[in-house]
Formats: structure tokens, C-alpha cells, sequence
């Protein structure tokens, strides 16, 4: 297993959401059904150009699977999935998509400005979990890895088992504190009603099971 530092500028954002004061935290699954959406669109993309993959529309869709006695949530995707150096560059780095590159400082305080202007993407994840695990197999590879974070003191990285193409992410969900519940979040009524406000949308179909593991 690997240990990793965040870039700087990770660190940072990541830092602001584990201490968000941010109120609508349930726009995490918003950020994670959306990433999951453009990884189907990707391999949609790919199948068209190439003749050895084939499109089979209901292959592809977005799973959300809560595990109240765990306090996990499971978003899992047939999309195209992520190597070992995308894990890495994507989740690790942020510049790339410039939500923080256009913000100044004072900007950066509030939380509220970046998410409801932007998105925050991925790291918004960490509004709601205390340990964020991704498990990642990307079409064309026959190894698959495990990317996991507690927050911002980095993360680690390691080779395992996942037999389909695709990508599934883990949260464990905070434990309540006096002014916010994080139950909800694992609750298939409330989390049907976010899928609902939020990604109602989304091209691909967003299935639900009650995990039985
Ligand atoms: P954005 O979606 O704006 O690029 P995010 O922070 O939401 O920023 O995601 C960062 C990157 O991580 C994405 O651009 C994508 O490359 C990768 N990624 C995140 N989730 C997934 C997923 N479910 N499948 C494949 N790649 C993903
Ligand atoms: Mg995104």
C-alpha cells in the first residue's frame, strides 16, 4: 500500500468541506451521480468509435446502495473507471477543474459561494463522510485499485479485486452532531427525494438497493 500527500490546493478544499458549515450537504450525491453519469458518457463515447466495444444501453447505469447498520453509502457506476494514475491525478489534484484557481482567499472562507457557484465535485464528499474509499476498474485494464482518504492527511492507494469495468464509491457516513444529522444519508426514502431535487436529469438509470452484506 502507497501513502500519498494531497496537493496543496486539495488540501485545502478539503480542508473546507470536512469543516463545512455548508447547510445543503446533500449536494454530494448531486456531484457523485453527476461524475458517475460522465463516466458512462464516456464509455458511450468510446463505443462509438470503437469497433471492439459495444454499447449496450442497459449495461450502464449508476447504483446507490445504503447500509444503515454499517453507515456506508455505495454510489457504484458501469462507467469507464479510472487506472491507477487517474485515481491518482483526479482525485488528488484539483487545478484541473478551476473551481479554487478563479477564487480568491475571502472567497475560499465561504464555502456556500464556491458549491453554489462551481460544484465542488468529488471532495464534496467529505461534507457528509469521514472516510471516502473508491474502488476503481477502467476499461482496457485488468487490475483494479483501491484509492481511500480520511481527509486531508492524504491518502493511500493499493491494488485489488474487482472483477467489471467501472467505479464504486464508499462512504462512511459521520456519526450526527448536535446540528447536523448525517442519517438521512443513509435512509432510502430521503436519499430517493435528493436523487429526486438534484439529478433528476440524469440519462442513465439510478437504481437502489438495500445492501444485504
Ligand atoms: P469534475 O467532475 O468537475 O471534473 P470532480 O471533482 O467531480 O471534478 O471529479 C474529478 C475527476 O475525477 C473527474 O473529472 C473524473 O476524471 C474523475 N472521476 C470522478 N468520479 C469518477 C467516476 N465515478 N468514474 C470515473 N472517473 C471519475
Ligand atoms: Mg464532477
Amino acid at each position: 500500500m502507497e501513502k500519498k500527500q494531497f496537493q496543496a490546493e486539495s488540501k485545502r478544499l478539503l480542508e473546507m468541506m470536512i469543516n463545512s458549515i455548508y447547510s445543503q450537504k446533500e449536494v454530494f450525491l448531486r456531484e457523485l451521480i453527476s461524475n458517475a453519469s460522465d463516466a458512462i458518457d464516456k464509455i458511450y463515447y468510446k463505443a462509438l468509435t470503437d469497433d471492439n466495444l459495444t454499447f449496450e444501453k442497459d449495461n450502464y447505469y449508476i447504483k446507490v446502495v445504503p447500509d444503515k447498520e454499517k453507515r456506508l453509502l455505495k454510489i457504484m457506476d458501469t462507467g469507464i473507471g479510472m487506472t491507477k494514475e487517474e485515481l491518482e491525478n483526479n482525485l488528488g489534484i484539483i487545478a484541473k477543474s478551476g473551481s479554487l484557481a478563479f477564487k480568491t482567499e475571502n472567497e475560499i472562507k465561504d464555502g456556500h459561494d464556491i458549491i453554489g457557484q462551481f460544484g465542488v465535485g468529488f471532495y464534496a464528499a467529505f461534507m457528509v463522510a469521514d472516510v471516502v474509499t473508491v474502488i476503481s476498474k477502467a476499461q482496457g485494464s485488468d487490475e483494479a485499485f483501491k484509492w481511500e482518504s480520511e481527509g486531508a492527511d492524504g491518502y493511500s492507494i493499493e491494488p485489488v479485486q474487482k472483477d467489471s469495468v467501472g467505479t464504486e464509491i464508499i462512504l462512511k457516513i459521520k456519526e450526527n452532531t448536535e446540528d447536523d444529522n448525517y442519517d438521512e444519508y443513509l435512509e432510502q426514502y430521503s436519499l430517493k427525494s435528493i436523487i429526486k431535487k438534484y439529478s433528476d436529469f440524469i440519462r442513465y438509470p439510478i437504481k437502489m438497493d438495500m445492501s444485504s452484506s
